[in-house]
């Protein structure tokens, strides 16, 4: 396209709220084939509540329990790890991440953390390993309802579960449609269930194409990569977690105001007002703009 259009198009597409960092990611766009959107704080919110806290232990009263995965919790910048600190509020306790020792992060996995000499892992079923432990079946009953399960481990076993719920952003089954209309395929990629997942999809009216759960971020690259075979491929998502799959994809468009900084940082494309329904648009600006120089 000529300089002045391209310009003026970067120029209208950043007024709207959609900041492209140069004229050659806006022509990439146009020729967008494959949209894979992230689920968690992407598609859906990222707002979570808490749905149910129970302590599997006799041993260990659920305020206990609540106490060390607030503290836990409260050094972690996903979603989830603030529906469960204000969770704790709302039962007057106060988190002490000062307590909290070893913290890590294991990204599509969950935290770990010691306190008060236990050690205790927070996340999927995937963490279960790390902490030594076995993944107990009868747990399982509870993911089925579609909800995001979230297990405590301590000591080889399982001593807690919770269940949280999040809701889809507005104007994401219009953005979803509009791809469609524009010949695009779309994708979810989760680290969330395979149960959520559906749950998710369900929501959307089953408008995505392609829904794909319980990934690492690895495993998110390497399904971007395979797309990218198939043509040209962007990769729309928020957390730390996705920024690897964000710097492989053709174009990395990510969440502006919910997500992470790195995640920003990786984008050639920010949303900076979380709309989804911008991108089918770009895509659409990009395709007449590289029109003018023809
Ligand atoms: P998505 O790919 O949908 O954005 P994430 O990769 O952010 O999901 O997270 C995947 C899963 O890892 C979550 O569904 C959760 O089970 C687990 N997880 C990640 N971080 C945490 C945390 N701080 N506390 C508990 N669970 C976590
Ligand atoms: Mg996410």
């Amino acid at each position: 396209s000529t300089p002045v259009a391209t310009f003026c198009a970067l120029t209208n597409a950043a007024t709207s709220g959609l900041l492209i960092k140069g004229g050659d990611y806006l022509e990439i766009l146009g020729k967008t084939k494959i949209v894979a959107f992230d689920k968690t704080g992407t598609i859906t919110r990222g707002e979570f509540f808490v749905t149910n806290f129970q302590s599997l232990r006799d041993d260990i009263g659920l305020n206990t329990l609540l106490y060390w995965v607030s503290s836990i919790e409260s050094k972690s910048s996903h979603p989830m790890a603030a529906a469960l600190v204000d969770y704790g509020r709302s039962r007057s306790i106060e988190p002490k991440p000062e307590i909290v020792e070893e913290f890590h992060n294991f990204p599509g996995e969950g935290i770990h953390g010691k306190l008060e000499g236990n050690d205790i892992y927070i996340g999927n079923k995937k963490i279960a390993a790390r902490a030594s432990c076995e993944i107990v079946p009868t747990l399982e009953g509870y993911a089925k309802e579609g909800k995001t399960v979230g297990y405590i481990y301590s000591g080889g076993n399982p001593v807690g579960i919770f269940t949280l719920s999040d809701a889809c952003r507005s104007g994401v089954i219009e953005a979803i449609n509009e791809l469609k209309s524009l010949g695009i395929k779309t994708a979810m990629l989760t680290g969330d269930s395979h149960a959520a997942a559906m749950q998710t999809h369900g929501q959307l009216g089953q408008a995505l194409e392609v829904v794909r759960a319980e990934l690492l971020p690895e495993d998110k690259v390497k399904i971007i990569k395979g797309f990218k075979k198939e043509g040209t491929t962007a990769m729309v998502g928020d957390g730390i977690n996705d920024a690897p799959a964000l710097a492989i994809a053709d174009i990395g468009i990510s969440m502006g105001i919910s997500g992470s900084a790195l995640a920003t940082e990786t984008g050639h494309v920010i949303l900076l007002s979380n709309d989804i329904r911008k991108i089918p648009k770009a895509i659409r600006l990009s395709r007449r703009t590289i029109r003018k120089v023809v």
